[in-house]
């Protein structure tokens, strides 16, 4: 097969950008995104067209896709957040906004009167999907490290009894990566005997590697979560987003609507599906196993606690919530934030260490921040 050939001036502009992404790559400590992948060996599937389309767990009349590496991504998934044996589903996403849309469409599905809880340090995209699904919600207030605040959920929802209840559970914040404590959601609920209740679990993040933190967070389906989202490209890390959602499988069966055109059920949110992105997790998870997710992990960790004290050393109000591998301090110069791509919120920025991030760059945005301190 011959490549579509470019003119001289687009070329230029390609290798341009290549030069762009590369260095711009280099220096990226403010977003929860992995960059140590090498998926080289997959690059002749760039080649055909790869489309998932339907439910990755029934075959259909479309037949170029990953299917079979799709069901090996959901299925590690599924016993890592220890969803019951006989009843677990999911597919890949093409997010952690995705996998979120689609917990609260079940959710919707099963209670249609429901109201749904979120805190307000709850990811941006979940307010467009409660929107996008005319699904009422009530925001509740956080603690200080960005953890629900329990009291306000427990006085809130006492005043909403009559309402089946959806619980949009954080386990990593945004900004502050705080964990929202399942089990102890899970004890209002009994509390205040609400006998319907789904709670889906946002683990863009910190849903992807806190199954190997001791003690374990309260976090996953055996504490009482009916779905859990994560992201592929942040933790595992993929050239393209992507995502991984789990649910009940007599959930989705509700749902359930089987398309002859395509020969399968029609499960997922969109029609046709990234083929590519399966193969990218499938790799990781095959290359990595479980011993080398939870080595990067460690490392993650042991990074963020470097860069909290180095921080604190030097003068810097940096904190990090328990068992978590986001650094928070006050919002550094324009200049820095530039460099290090960091967002920032209400006077803190952050940076998230991820597995490839190195002492040496803790070391020099250190530096640069004091020396920023001094000039100013
Ligand atoms: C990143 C993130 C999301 C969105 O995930 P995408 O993969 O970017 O769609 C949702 N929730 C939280 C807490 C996140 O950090």
């Amino acid at each position: 097969m011959k490549p579509y050939l470019l003119s001289a001036a687009d070329t230029a502009q390609l290798e341009g950008l290549l030069a762009l992404v590369q260095n711009r790559t280099q220096d990226f400590l403010g977003y929860p995104v992995s960059k140590d992948f090498d998926y080289t060996p997959l690059l002749p599937f760039l080649q055909y067209p790869l489309n998932n389309l339907g439910d990755p767990f029934i075959s259909s009349t479309y037949m170029v896709g990953s299917r079979e590496m799709e069901k090996y991504v959901v299925e590690f998934f599924a016993k890592l957040f220890r969803a019951p044996a006989d009843d677990w589903w999911g597919y890949v996403t093409n997010g952690g906004s995705e996998g979120n849309l689609y917990g609260l469409y079940l959710a919707r599905e099963l209670y249609p009167k429901a109201m749904v809880y979120y805190s307000e340090a709850t990811h941006y995209s979940v307010q467009k999907n409660l929107h996008l699904l005319n699904m009422p919600g009530i925001m509740i207030r956080t603690l200080p490290n960005g953890e629900m605040d329990y009291e306000d959920l427990q006085h809130t929802m006492e005043m909403n009894r009559h309402m089946p209840v959806i619980i949009l559970a954080n386990i990593g914040t945004t900004m502050t990566e705080a964990r929202d404590d399942i089990s102890r959601i899970k004890g209002i609920l009994k509390h205040l005997a609400i006998r319907h209740h789904y709670i889906h679990a946002d683990g863009a993040l910190s849903g992807s590697y806190s199954a190997f933190l001791e003690p374990r967070p309260a976090f996953d389906f055996a504490d009482g979560a009916d779905s859990i989202a994560i992201s592929g490209h942040k933790f595992i890390g993929s050239p393209i987003p992507c995502g991984v959602v789990i649910a009940r499988k007599s959930y989705r069966d509700r749902i359930a609507r089987s398309v002859a055109y395509i020969g399968t059920l029609d499960t997922t949110i969109t029609g046709s599906r990234n083929g590519h992105s399966p193969l990218f997790l499938w790799y990781a998870l095959k290359s990595l196993g479980l011993e080398g997710l939870k080595e990067r992990a460690k490392h993650s960790l042991t990074i963020a606690v470097y860069a909290t004290s180095r921080m604190q050393e030097n003068g810097i109000a940096a904190w990090r919530n328990p068992d978590s591998i986001t650094v928070v301090f006050p919002e550094p110069a324009g200049n820095i934030r530039r460099k290090w791509q960091l967002a920032s919120e209400n006077g803190w920025s952050h940076i998230i260490c991820m597995p490839n991030v190195t002492k040496a760059q803790v070391d020099q945005l250190i530096a640069e921040m004091l020396h920023e301190t001094v000039a100013v």
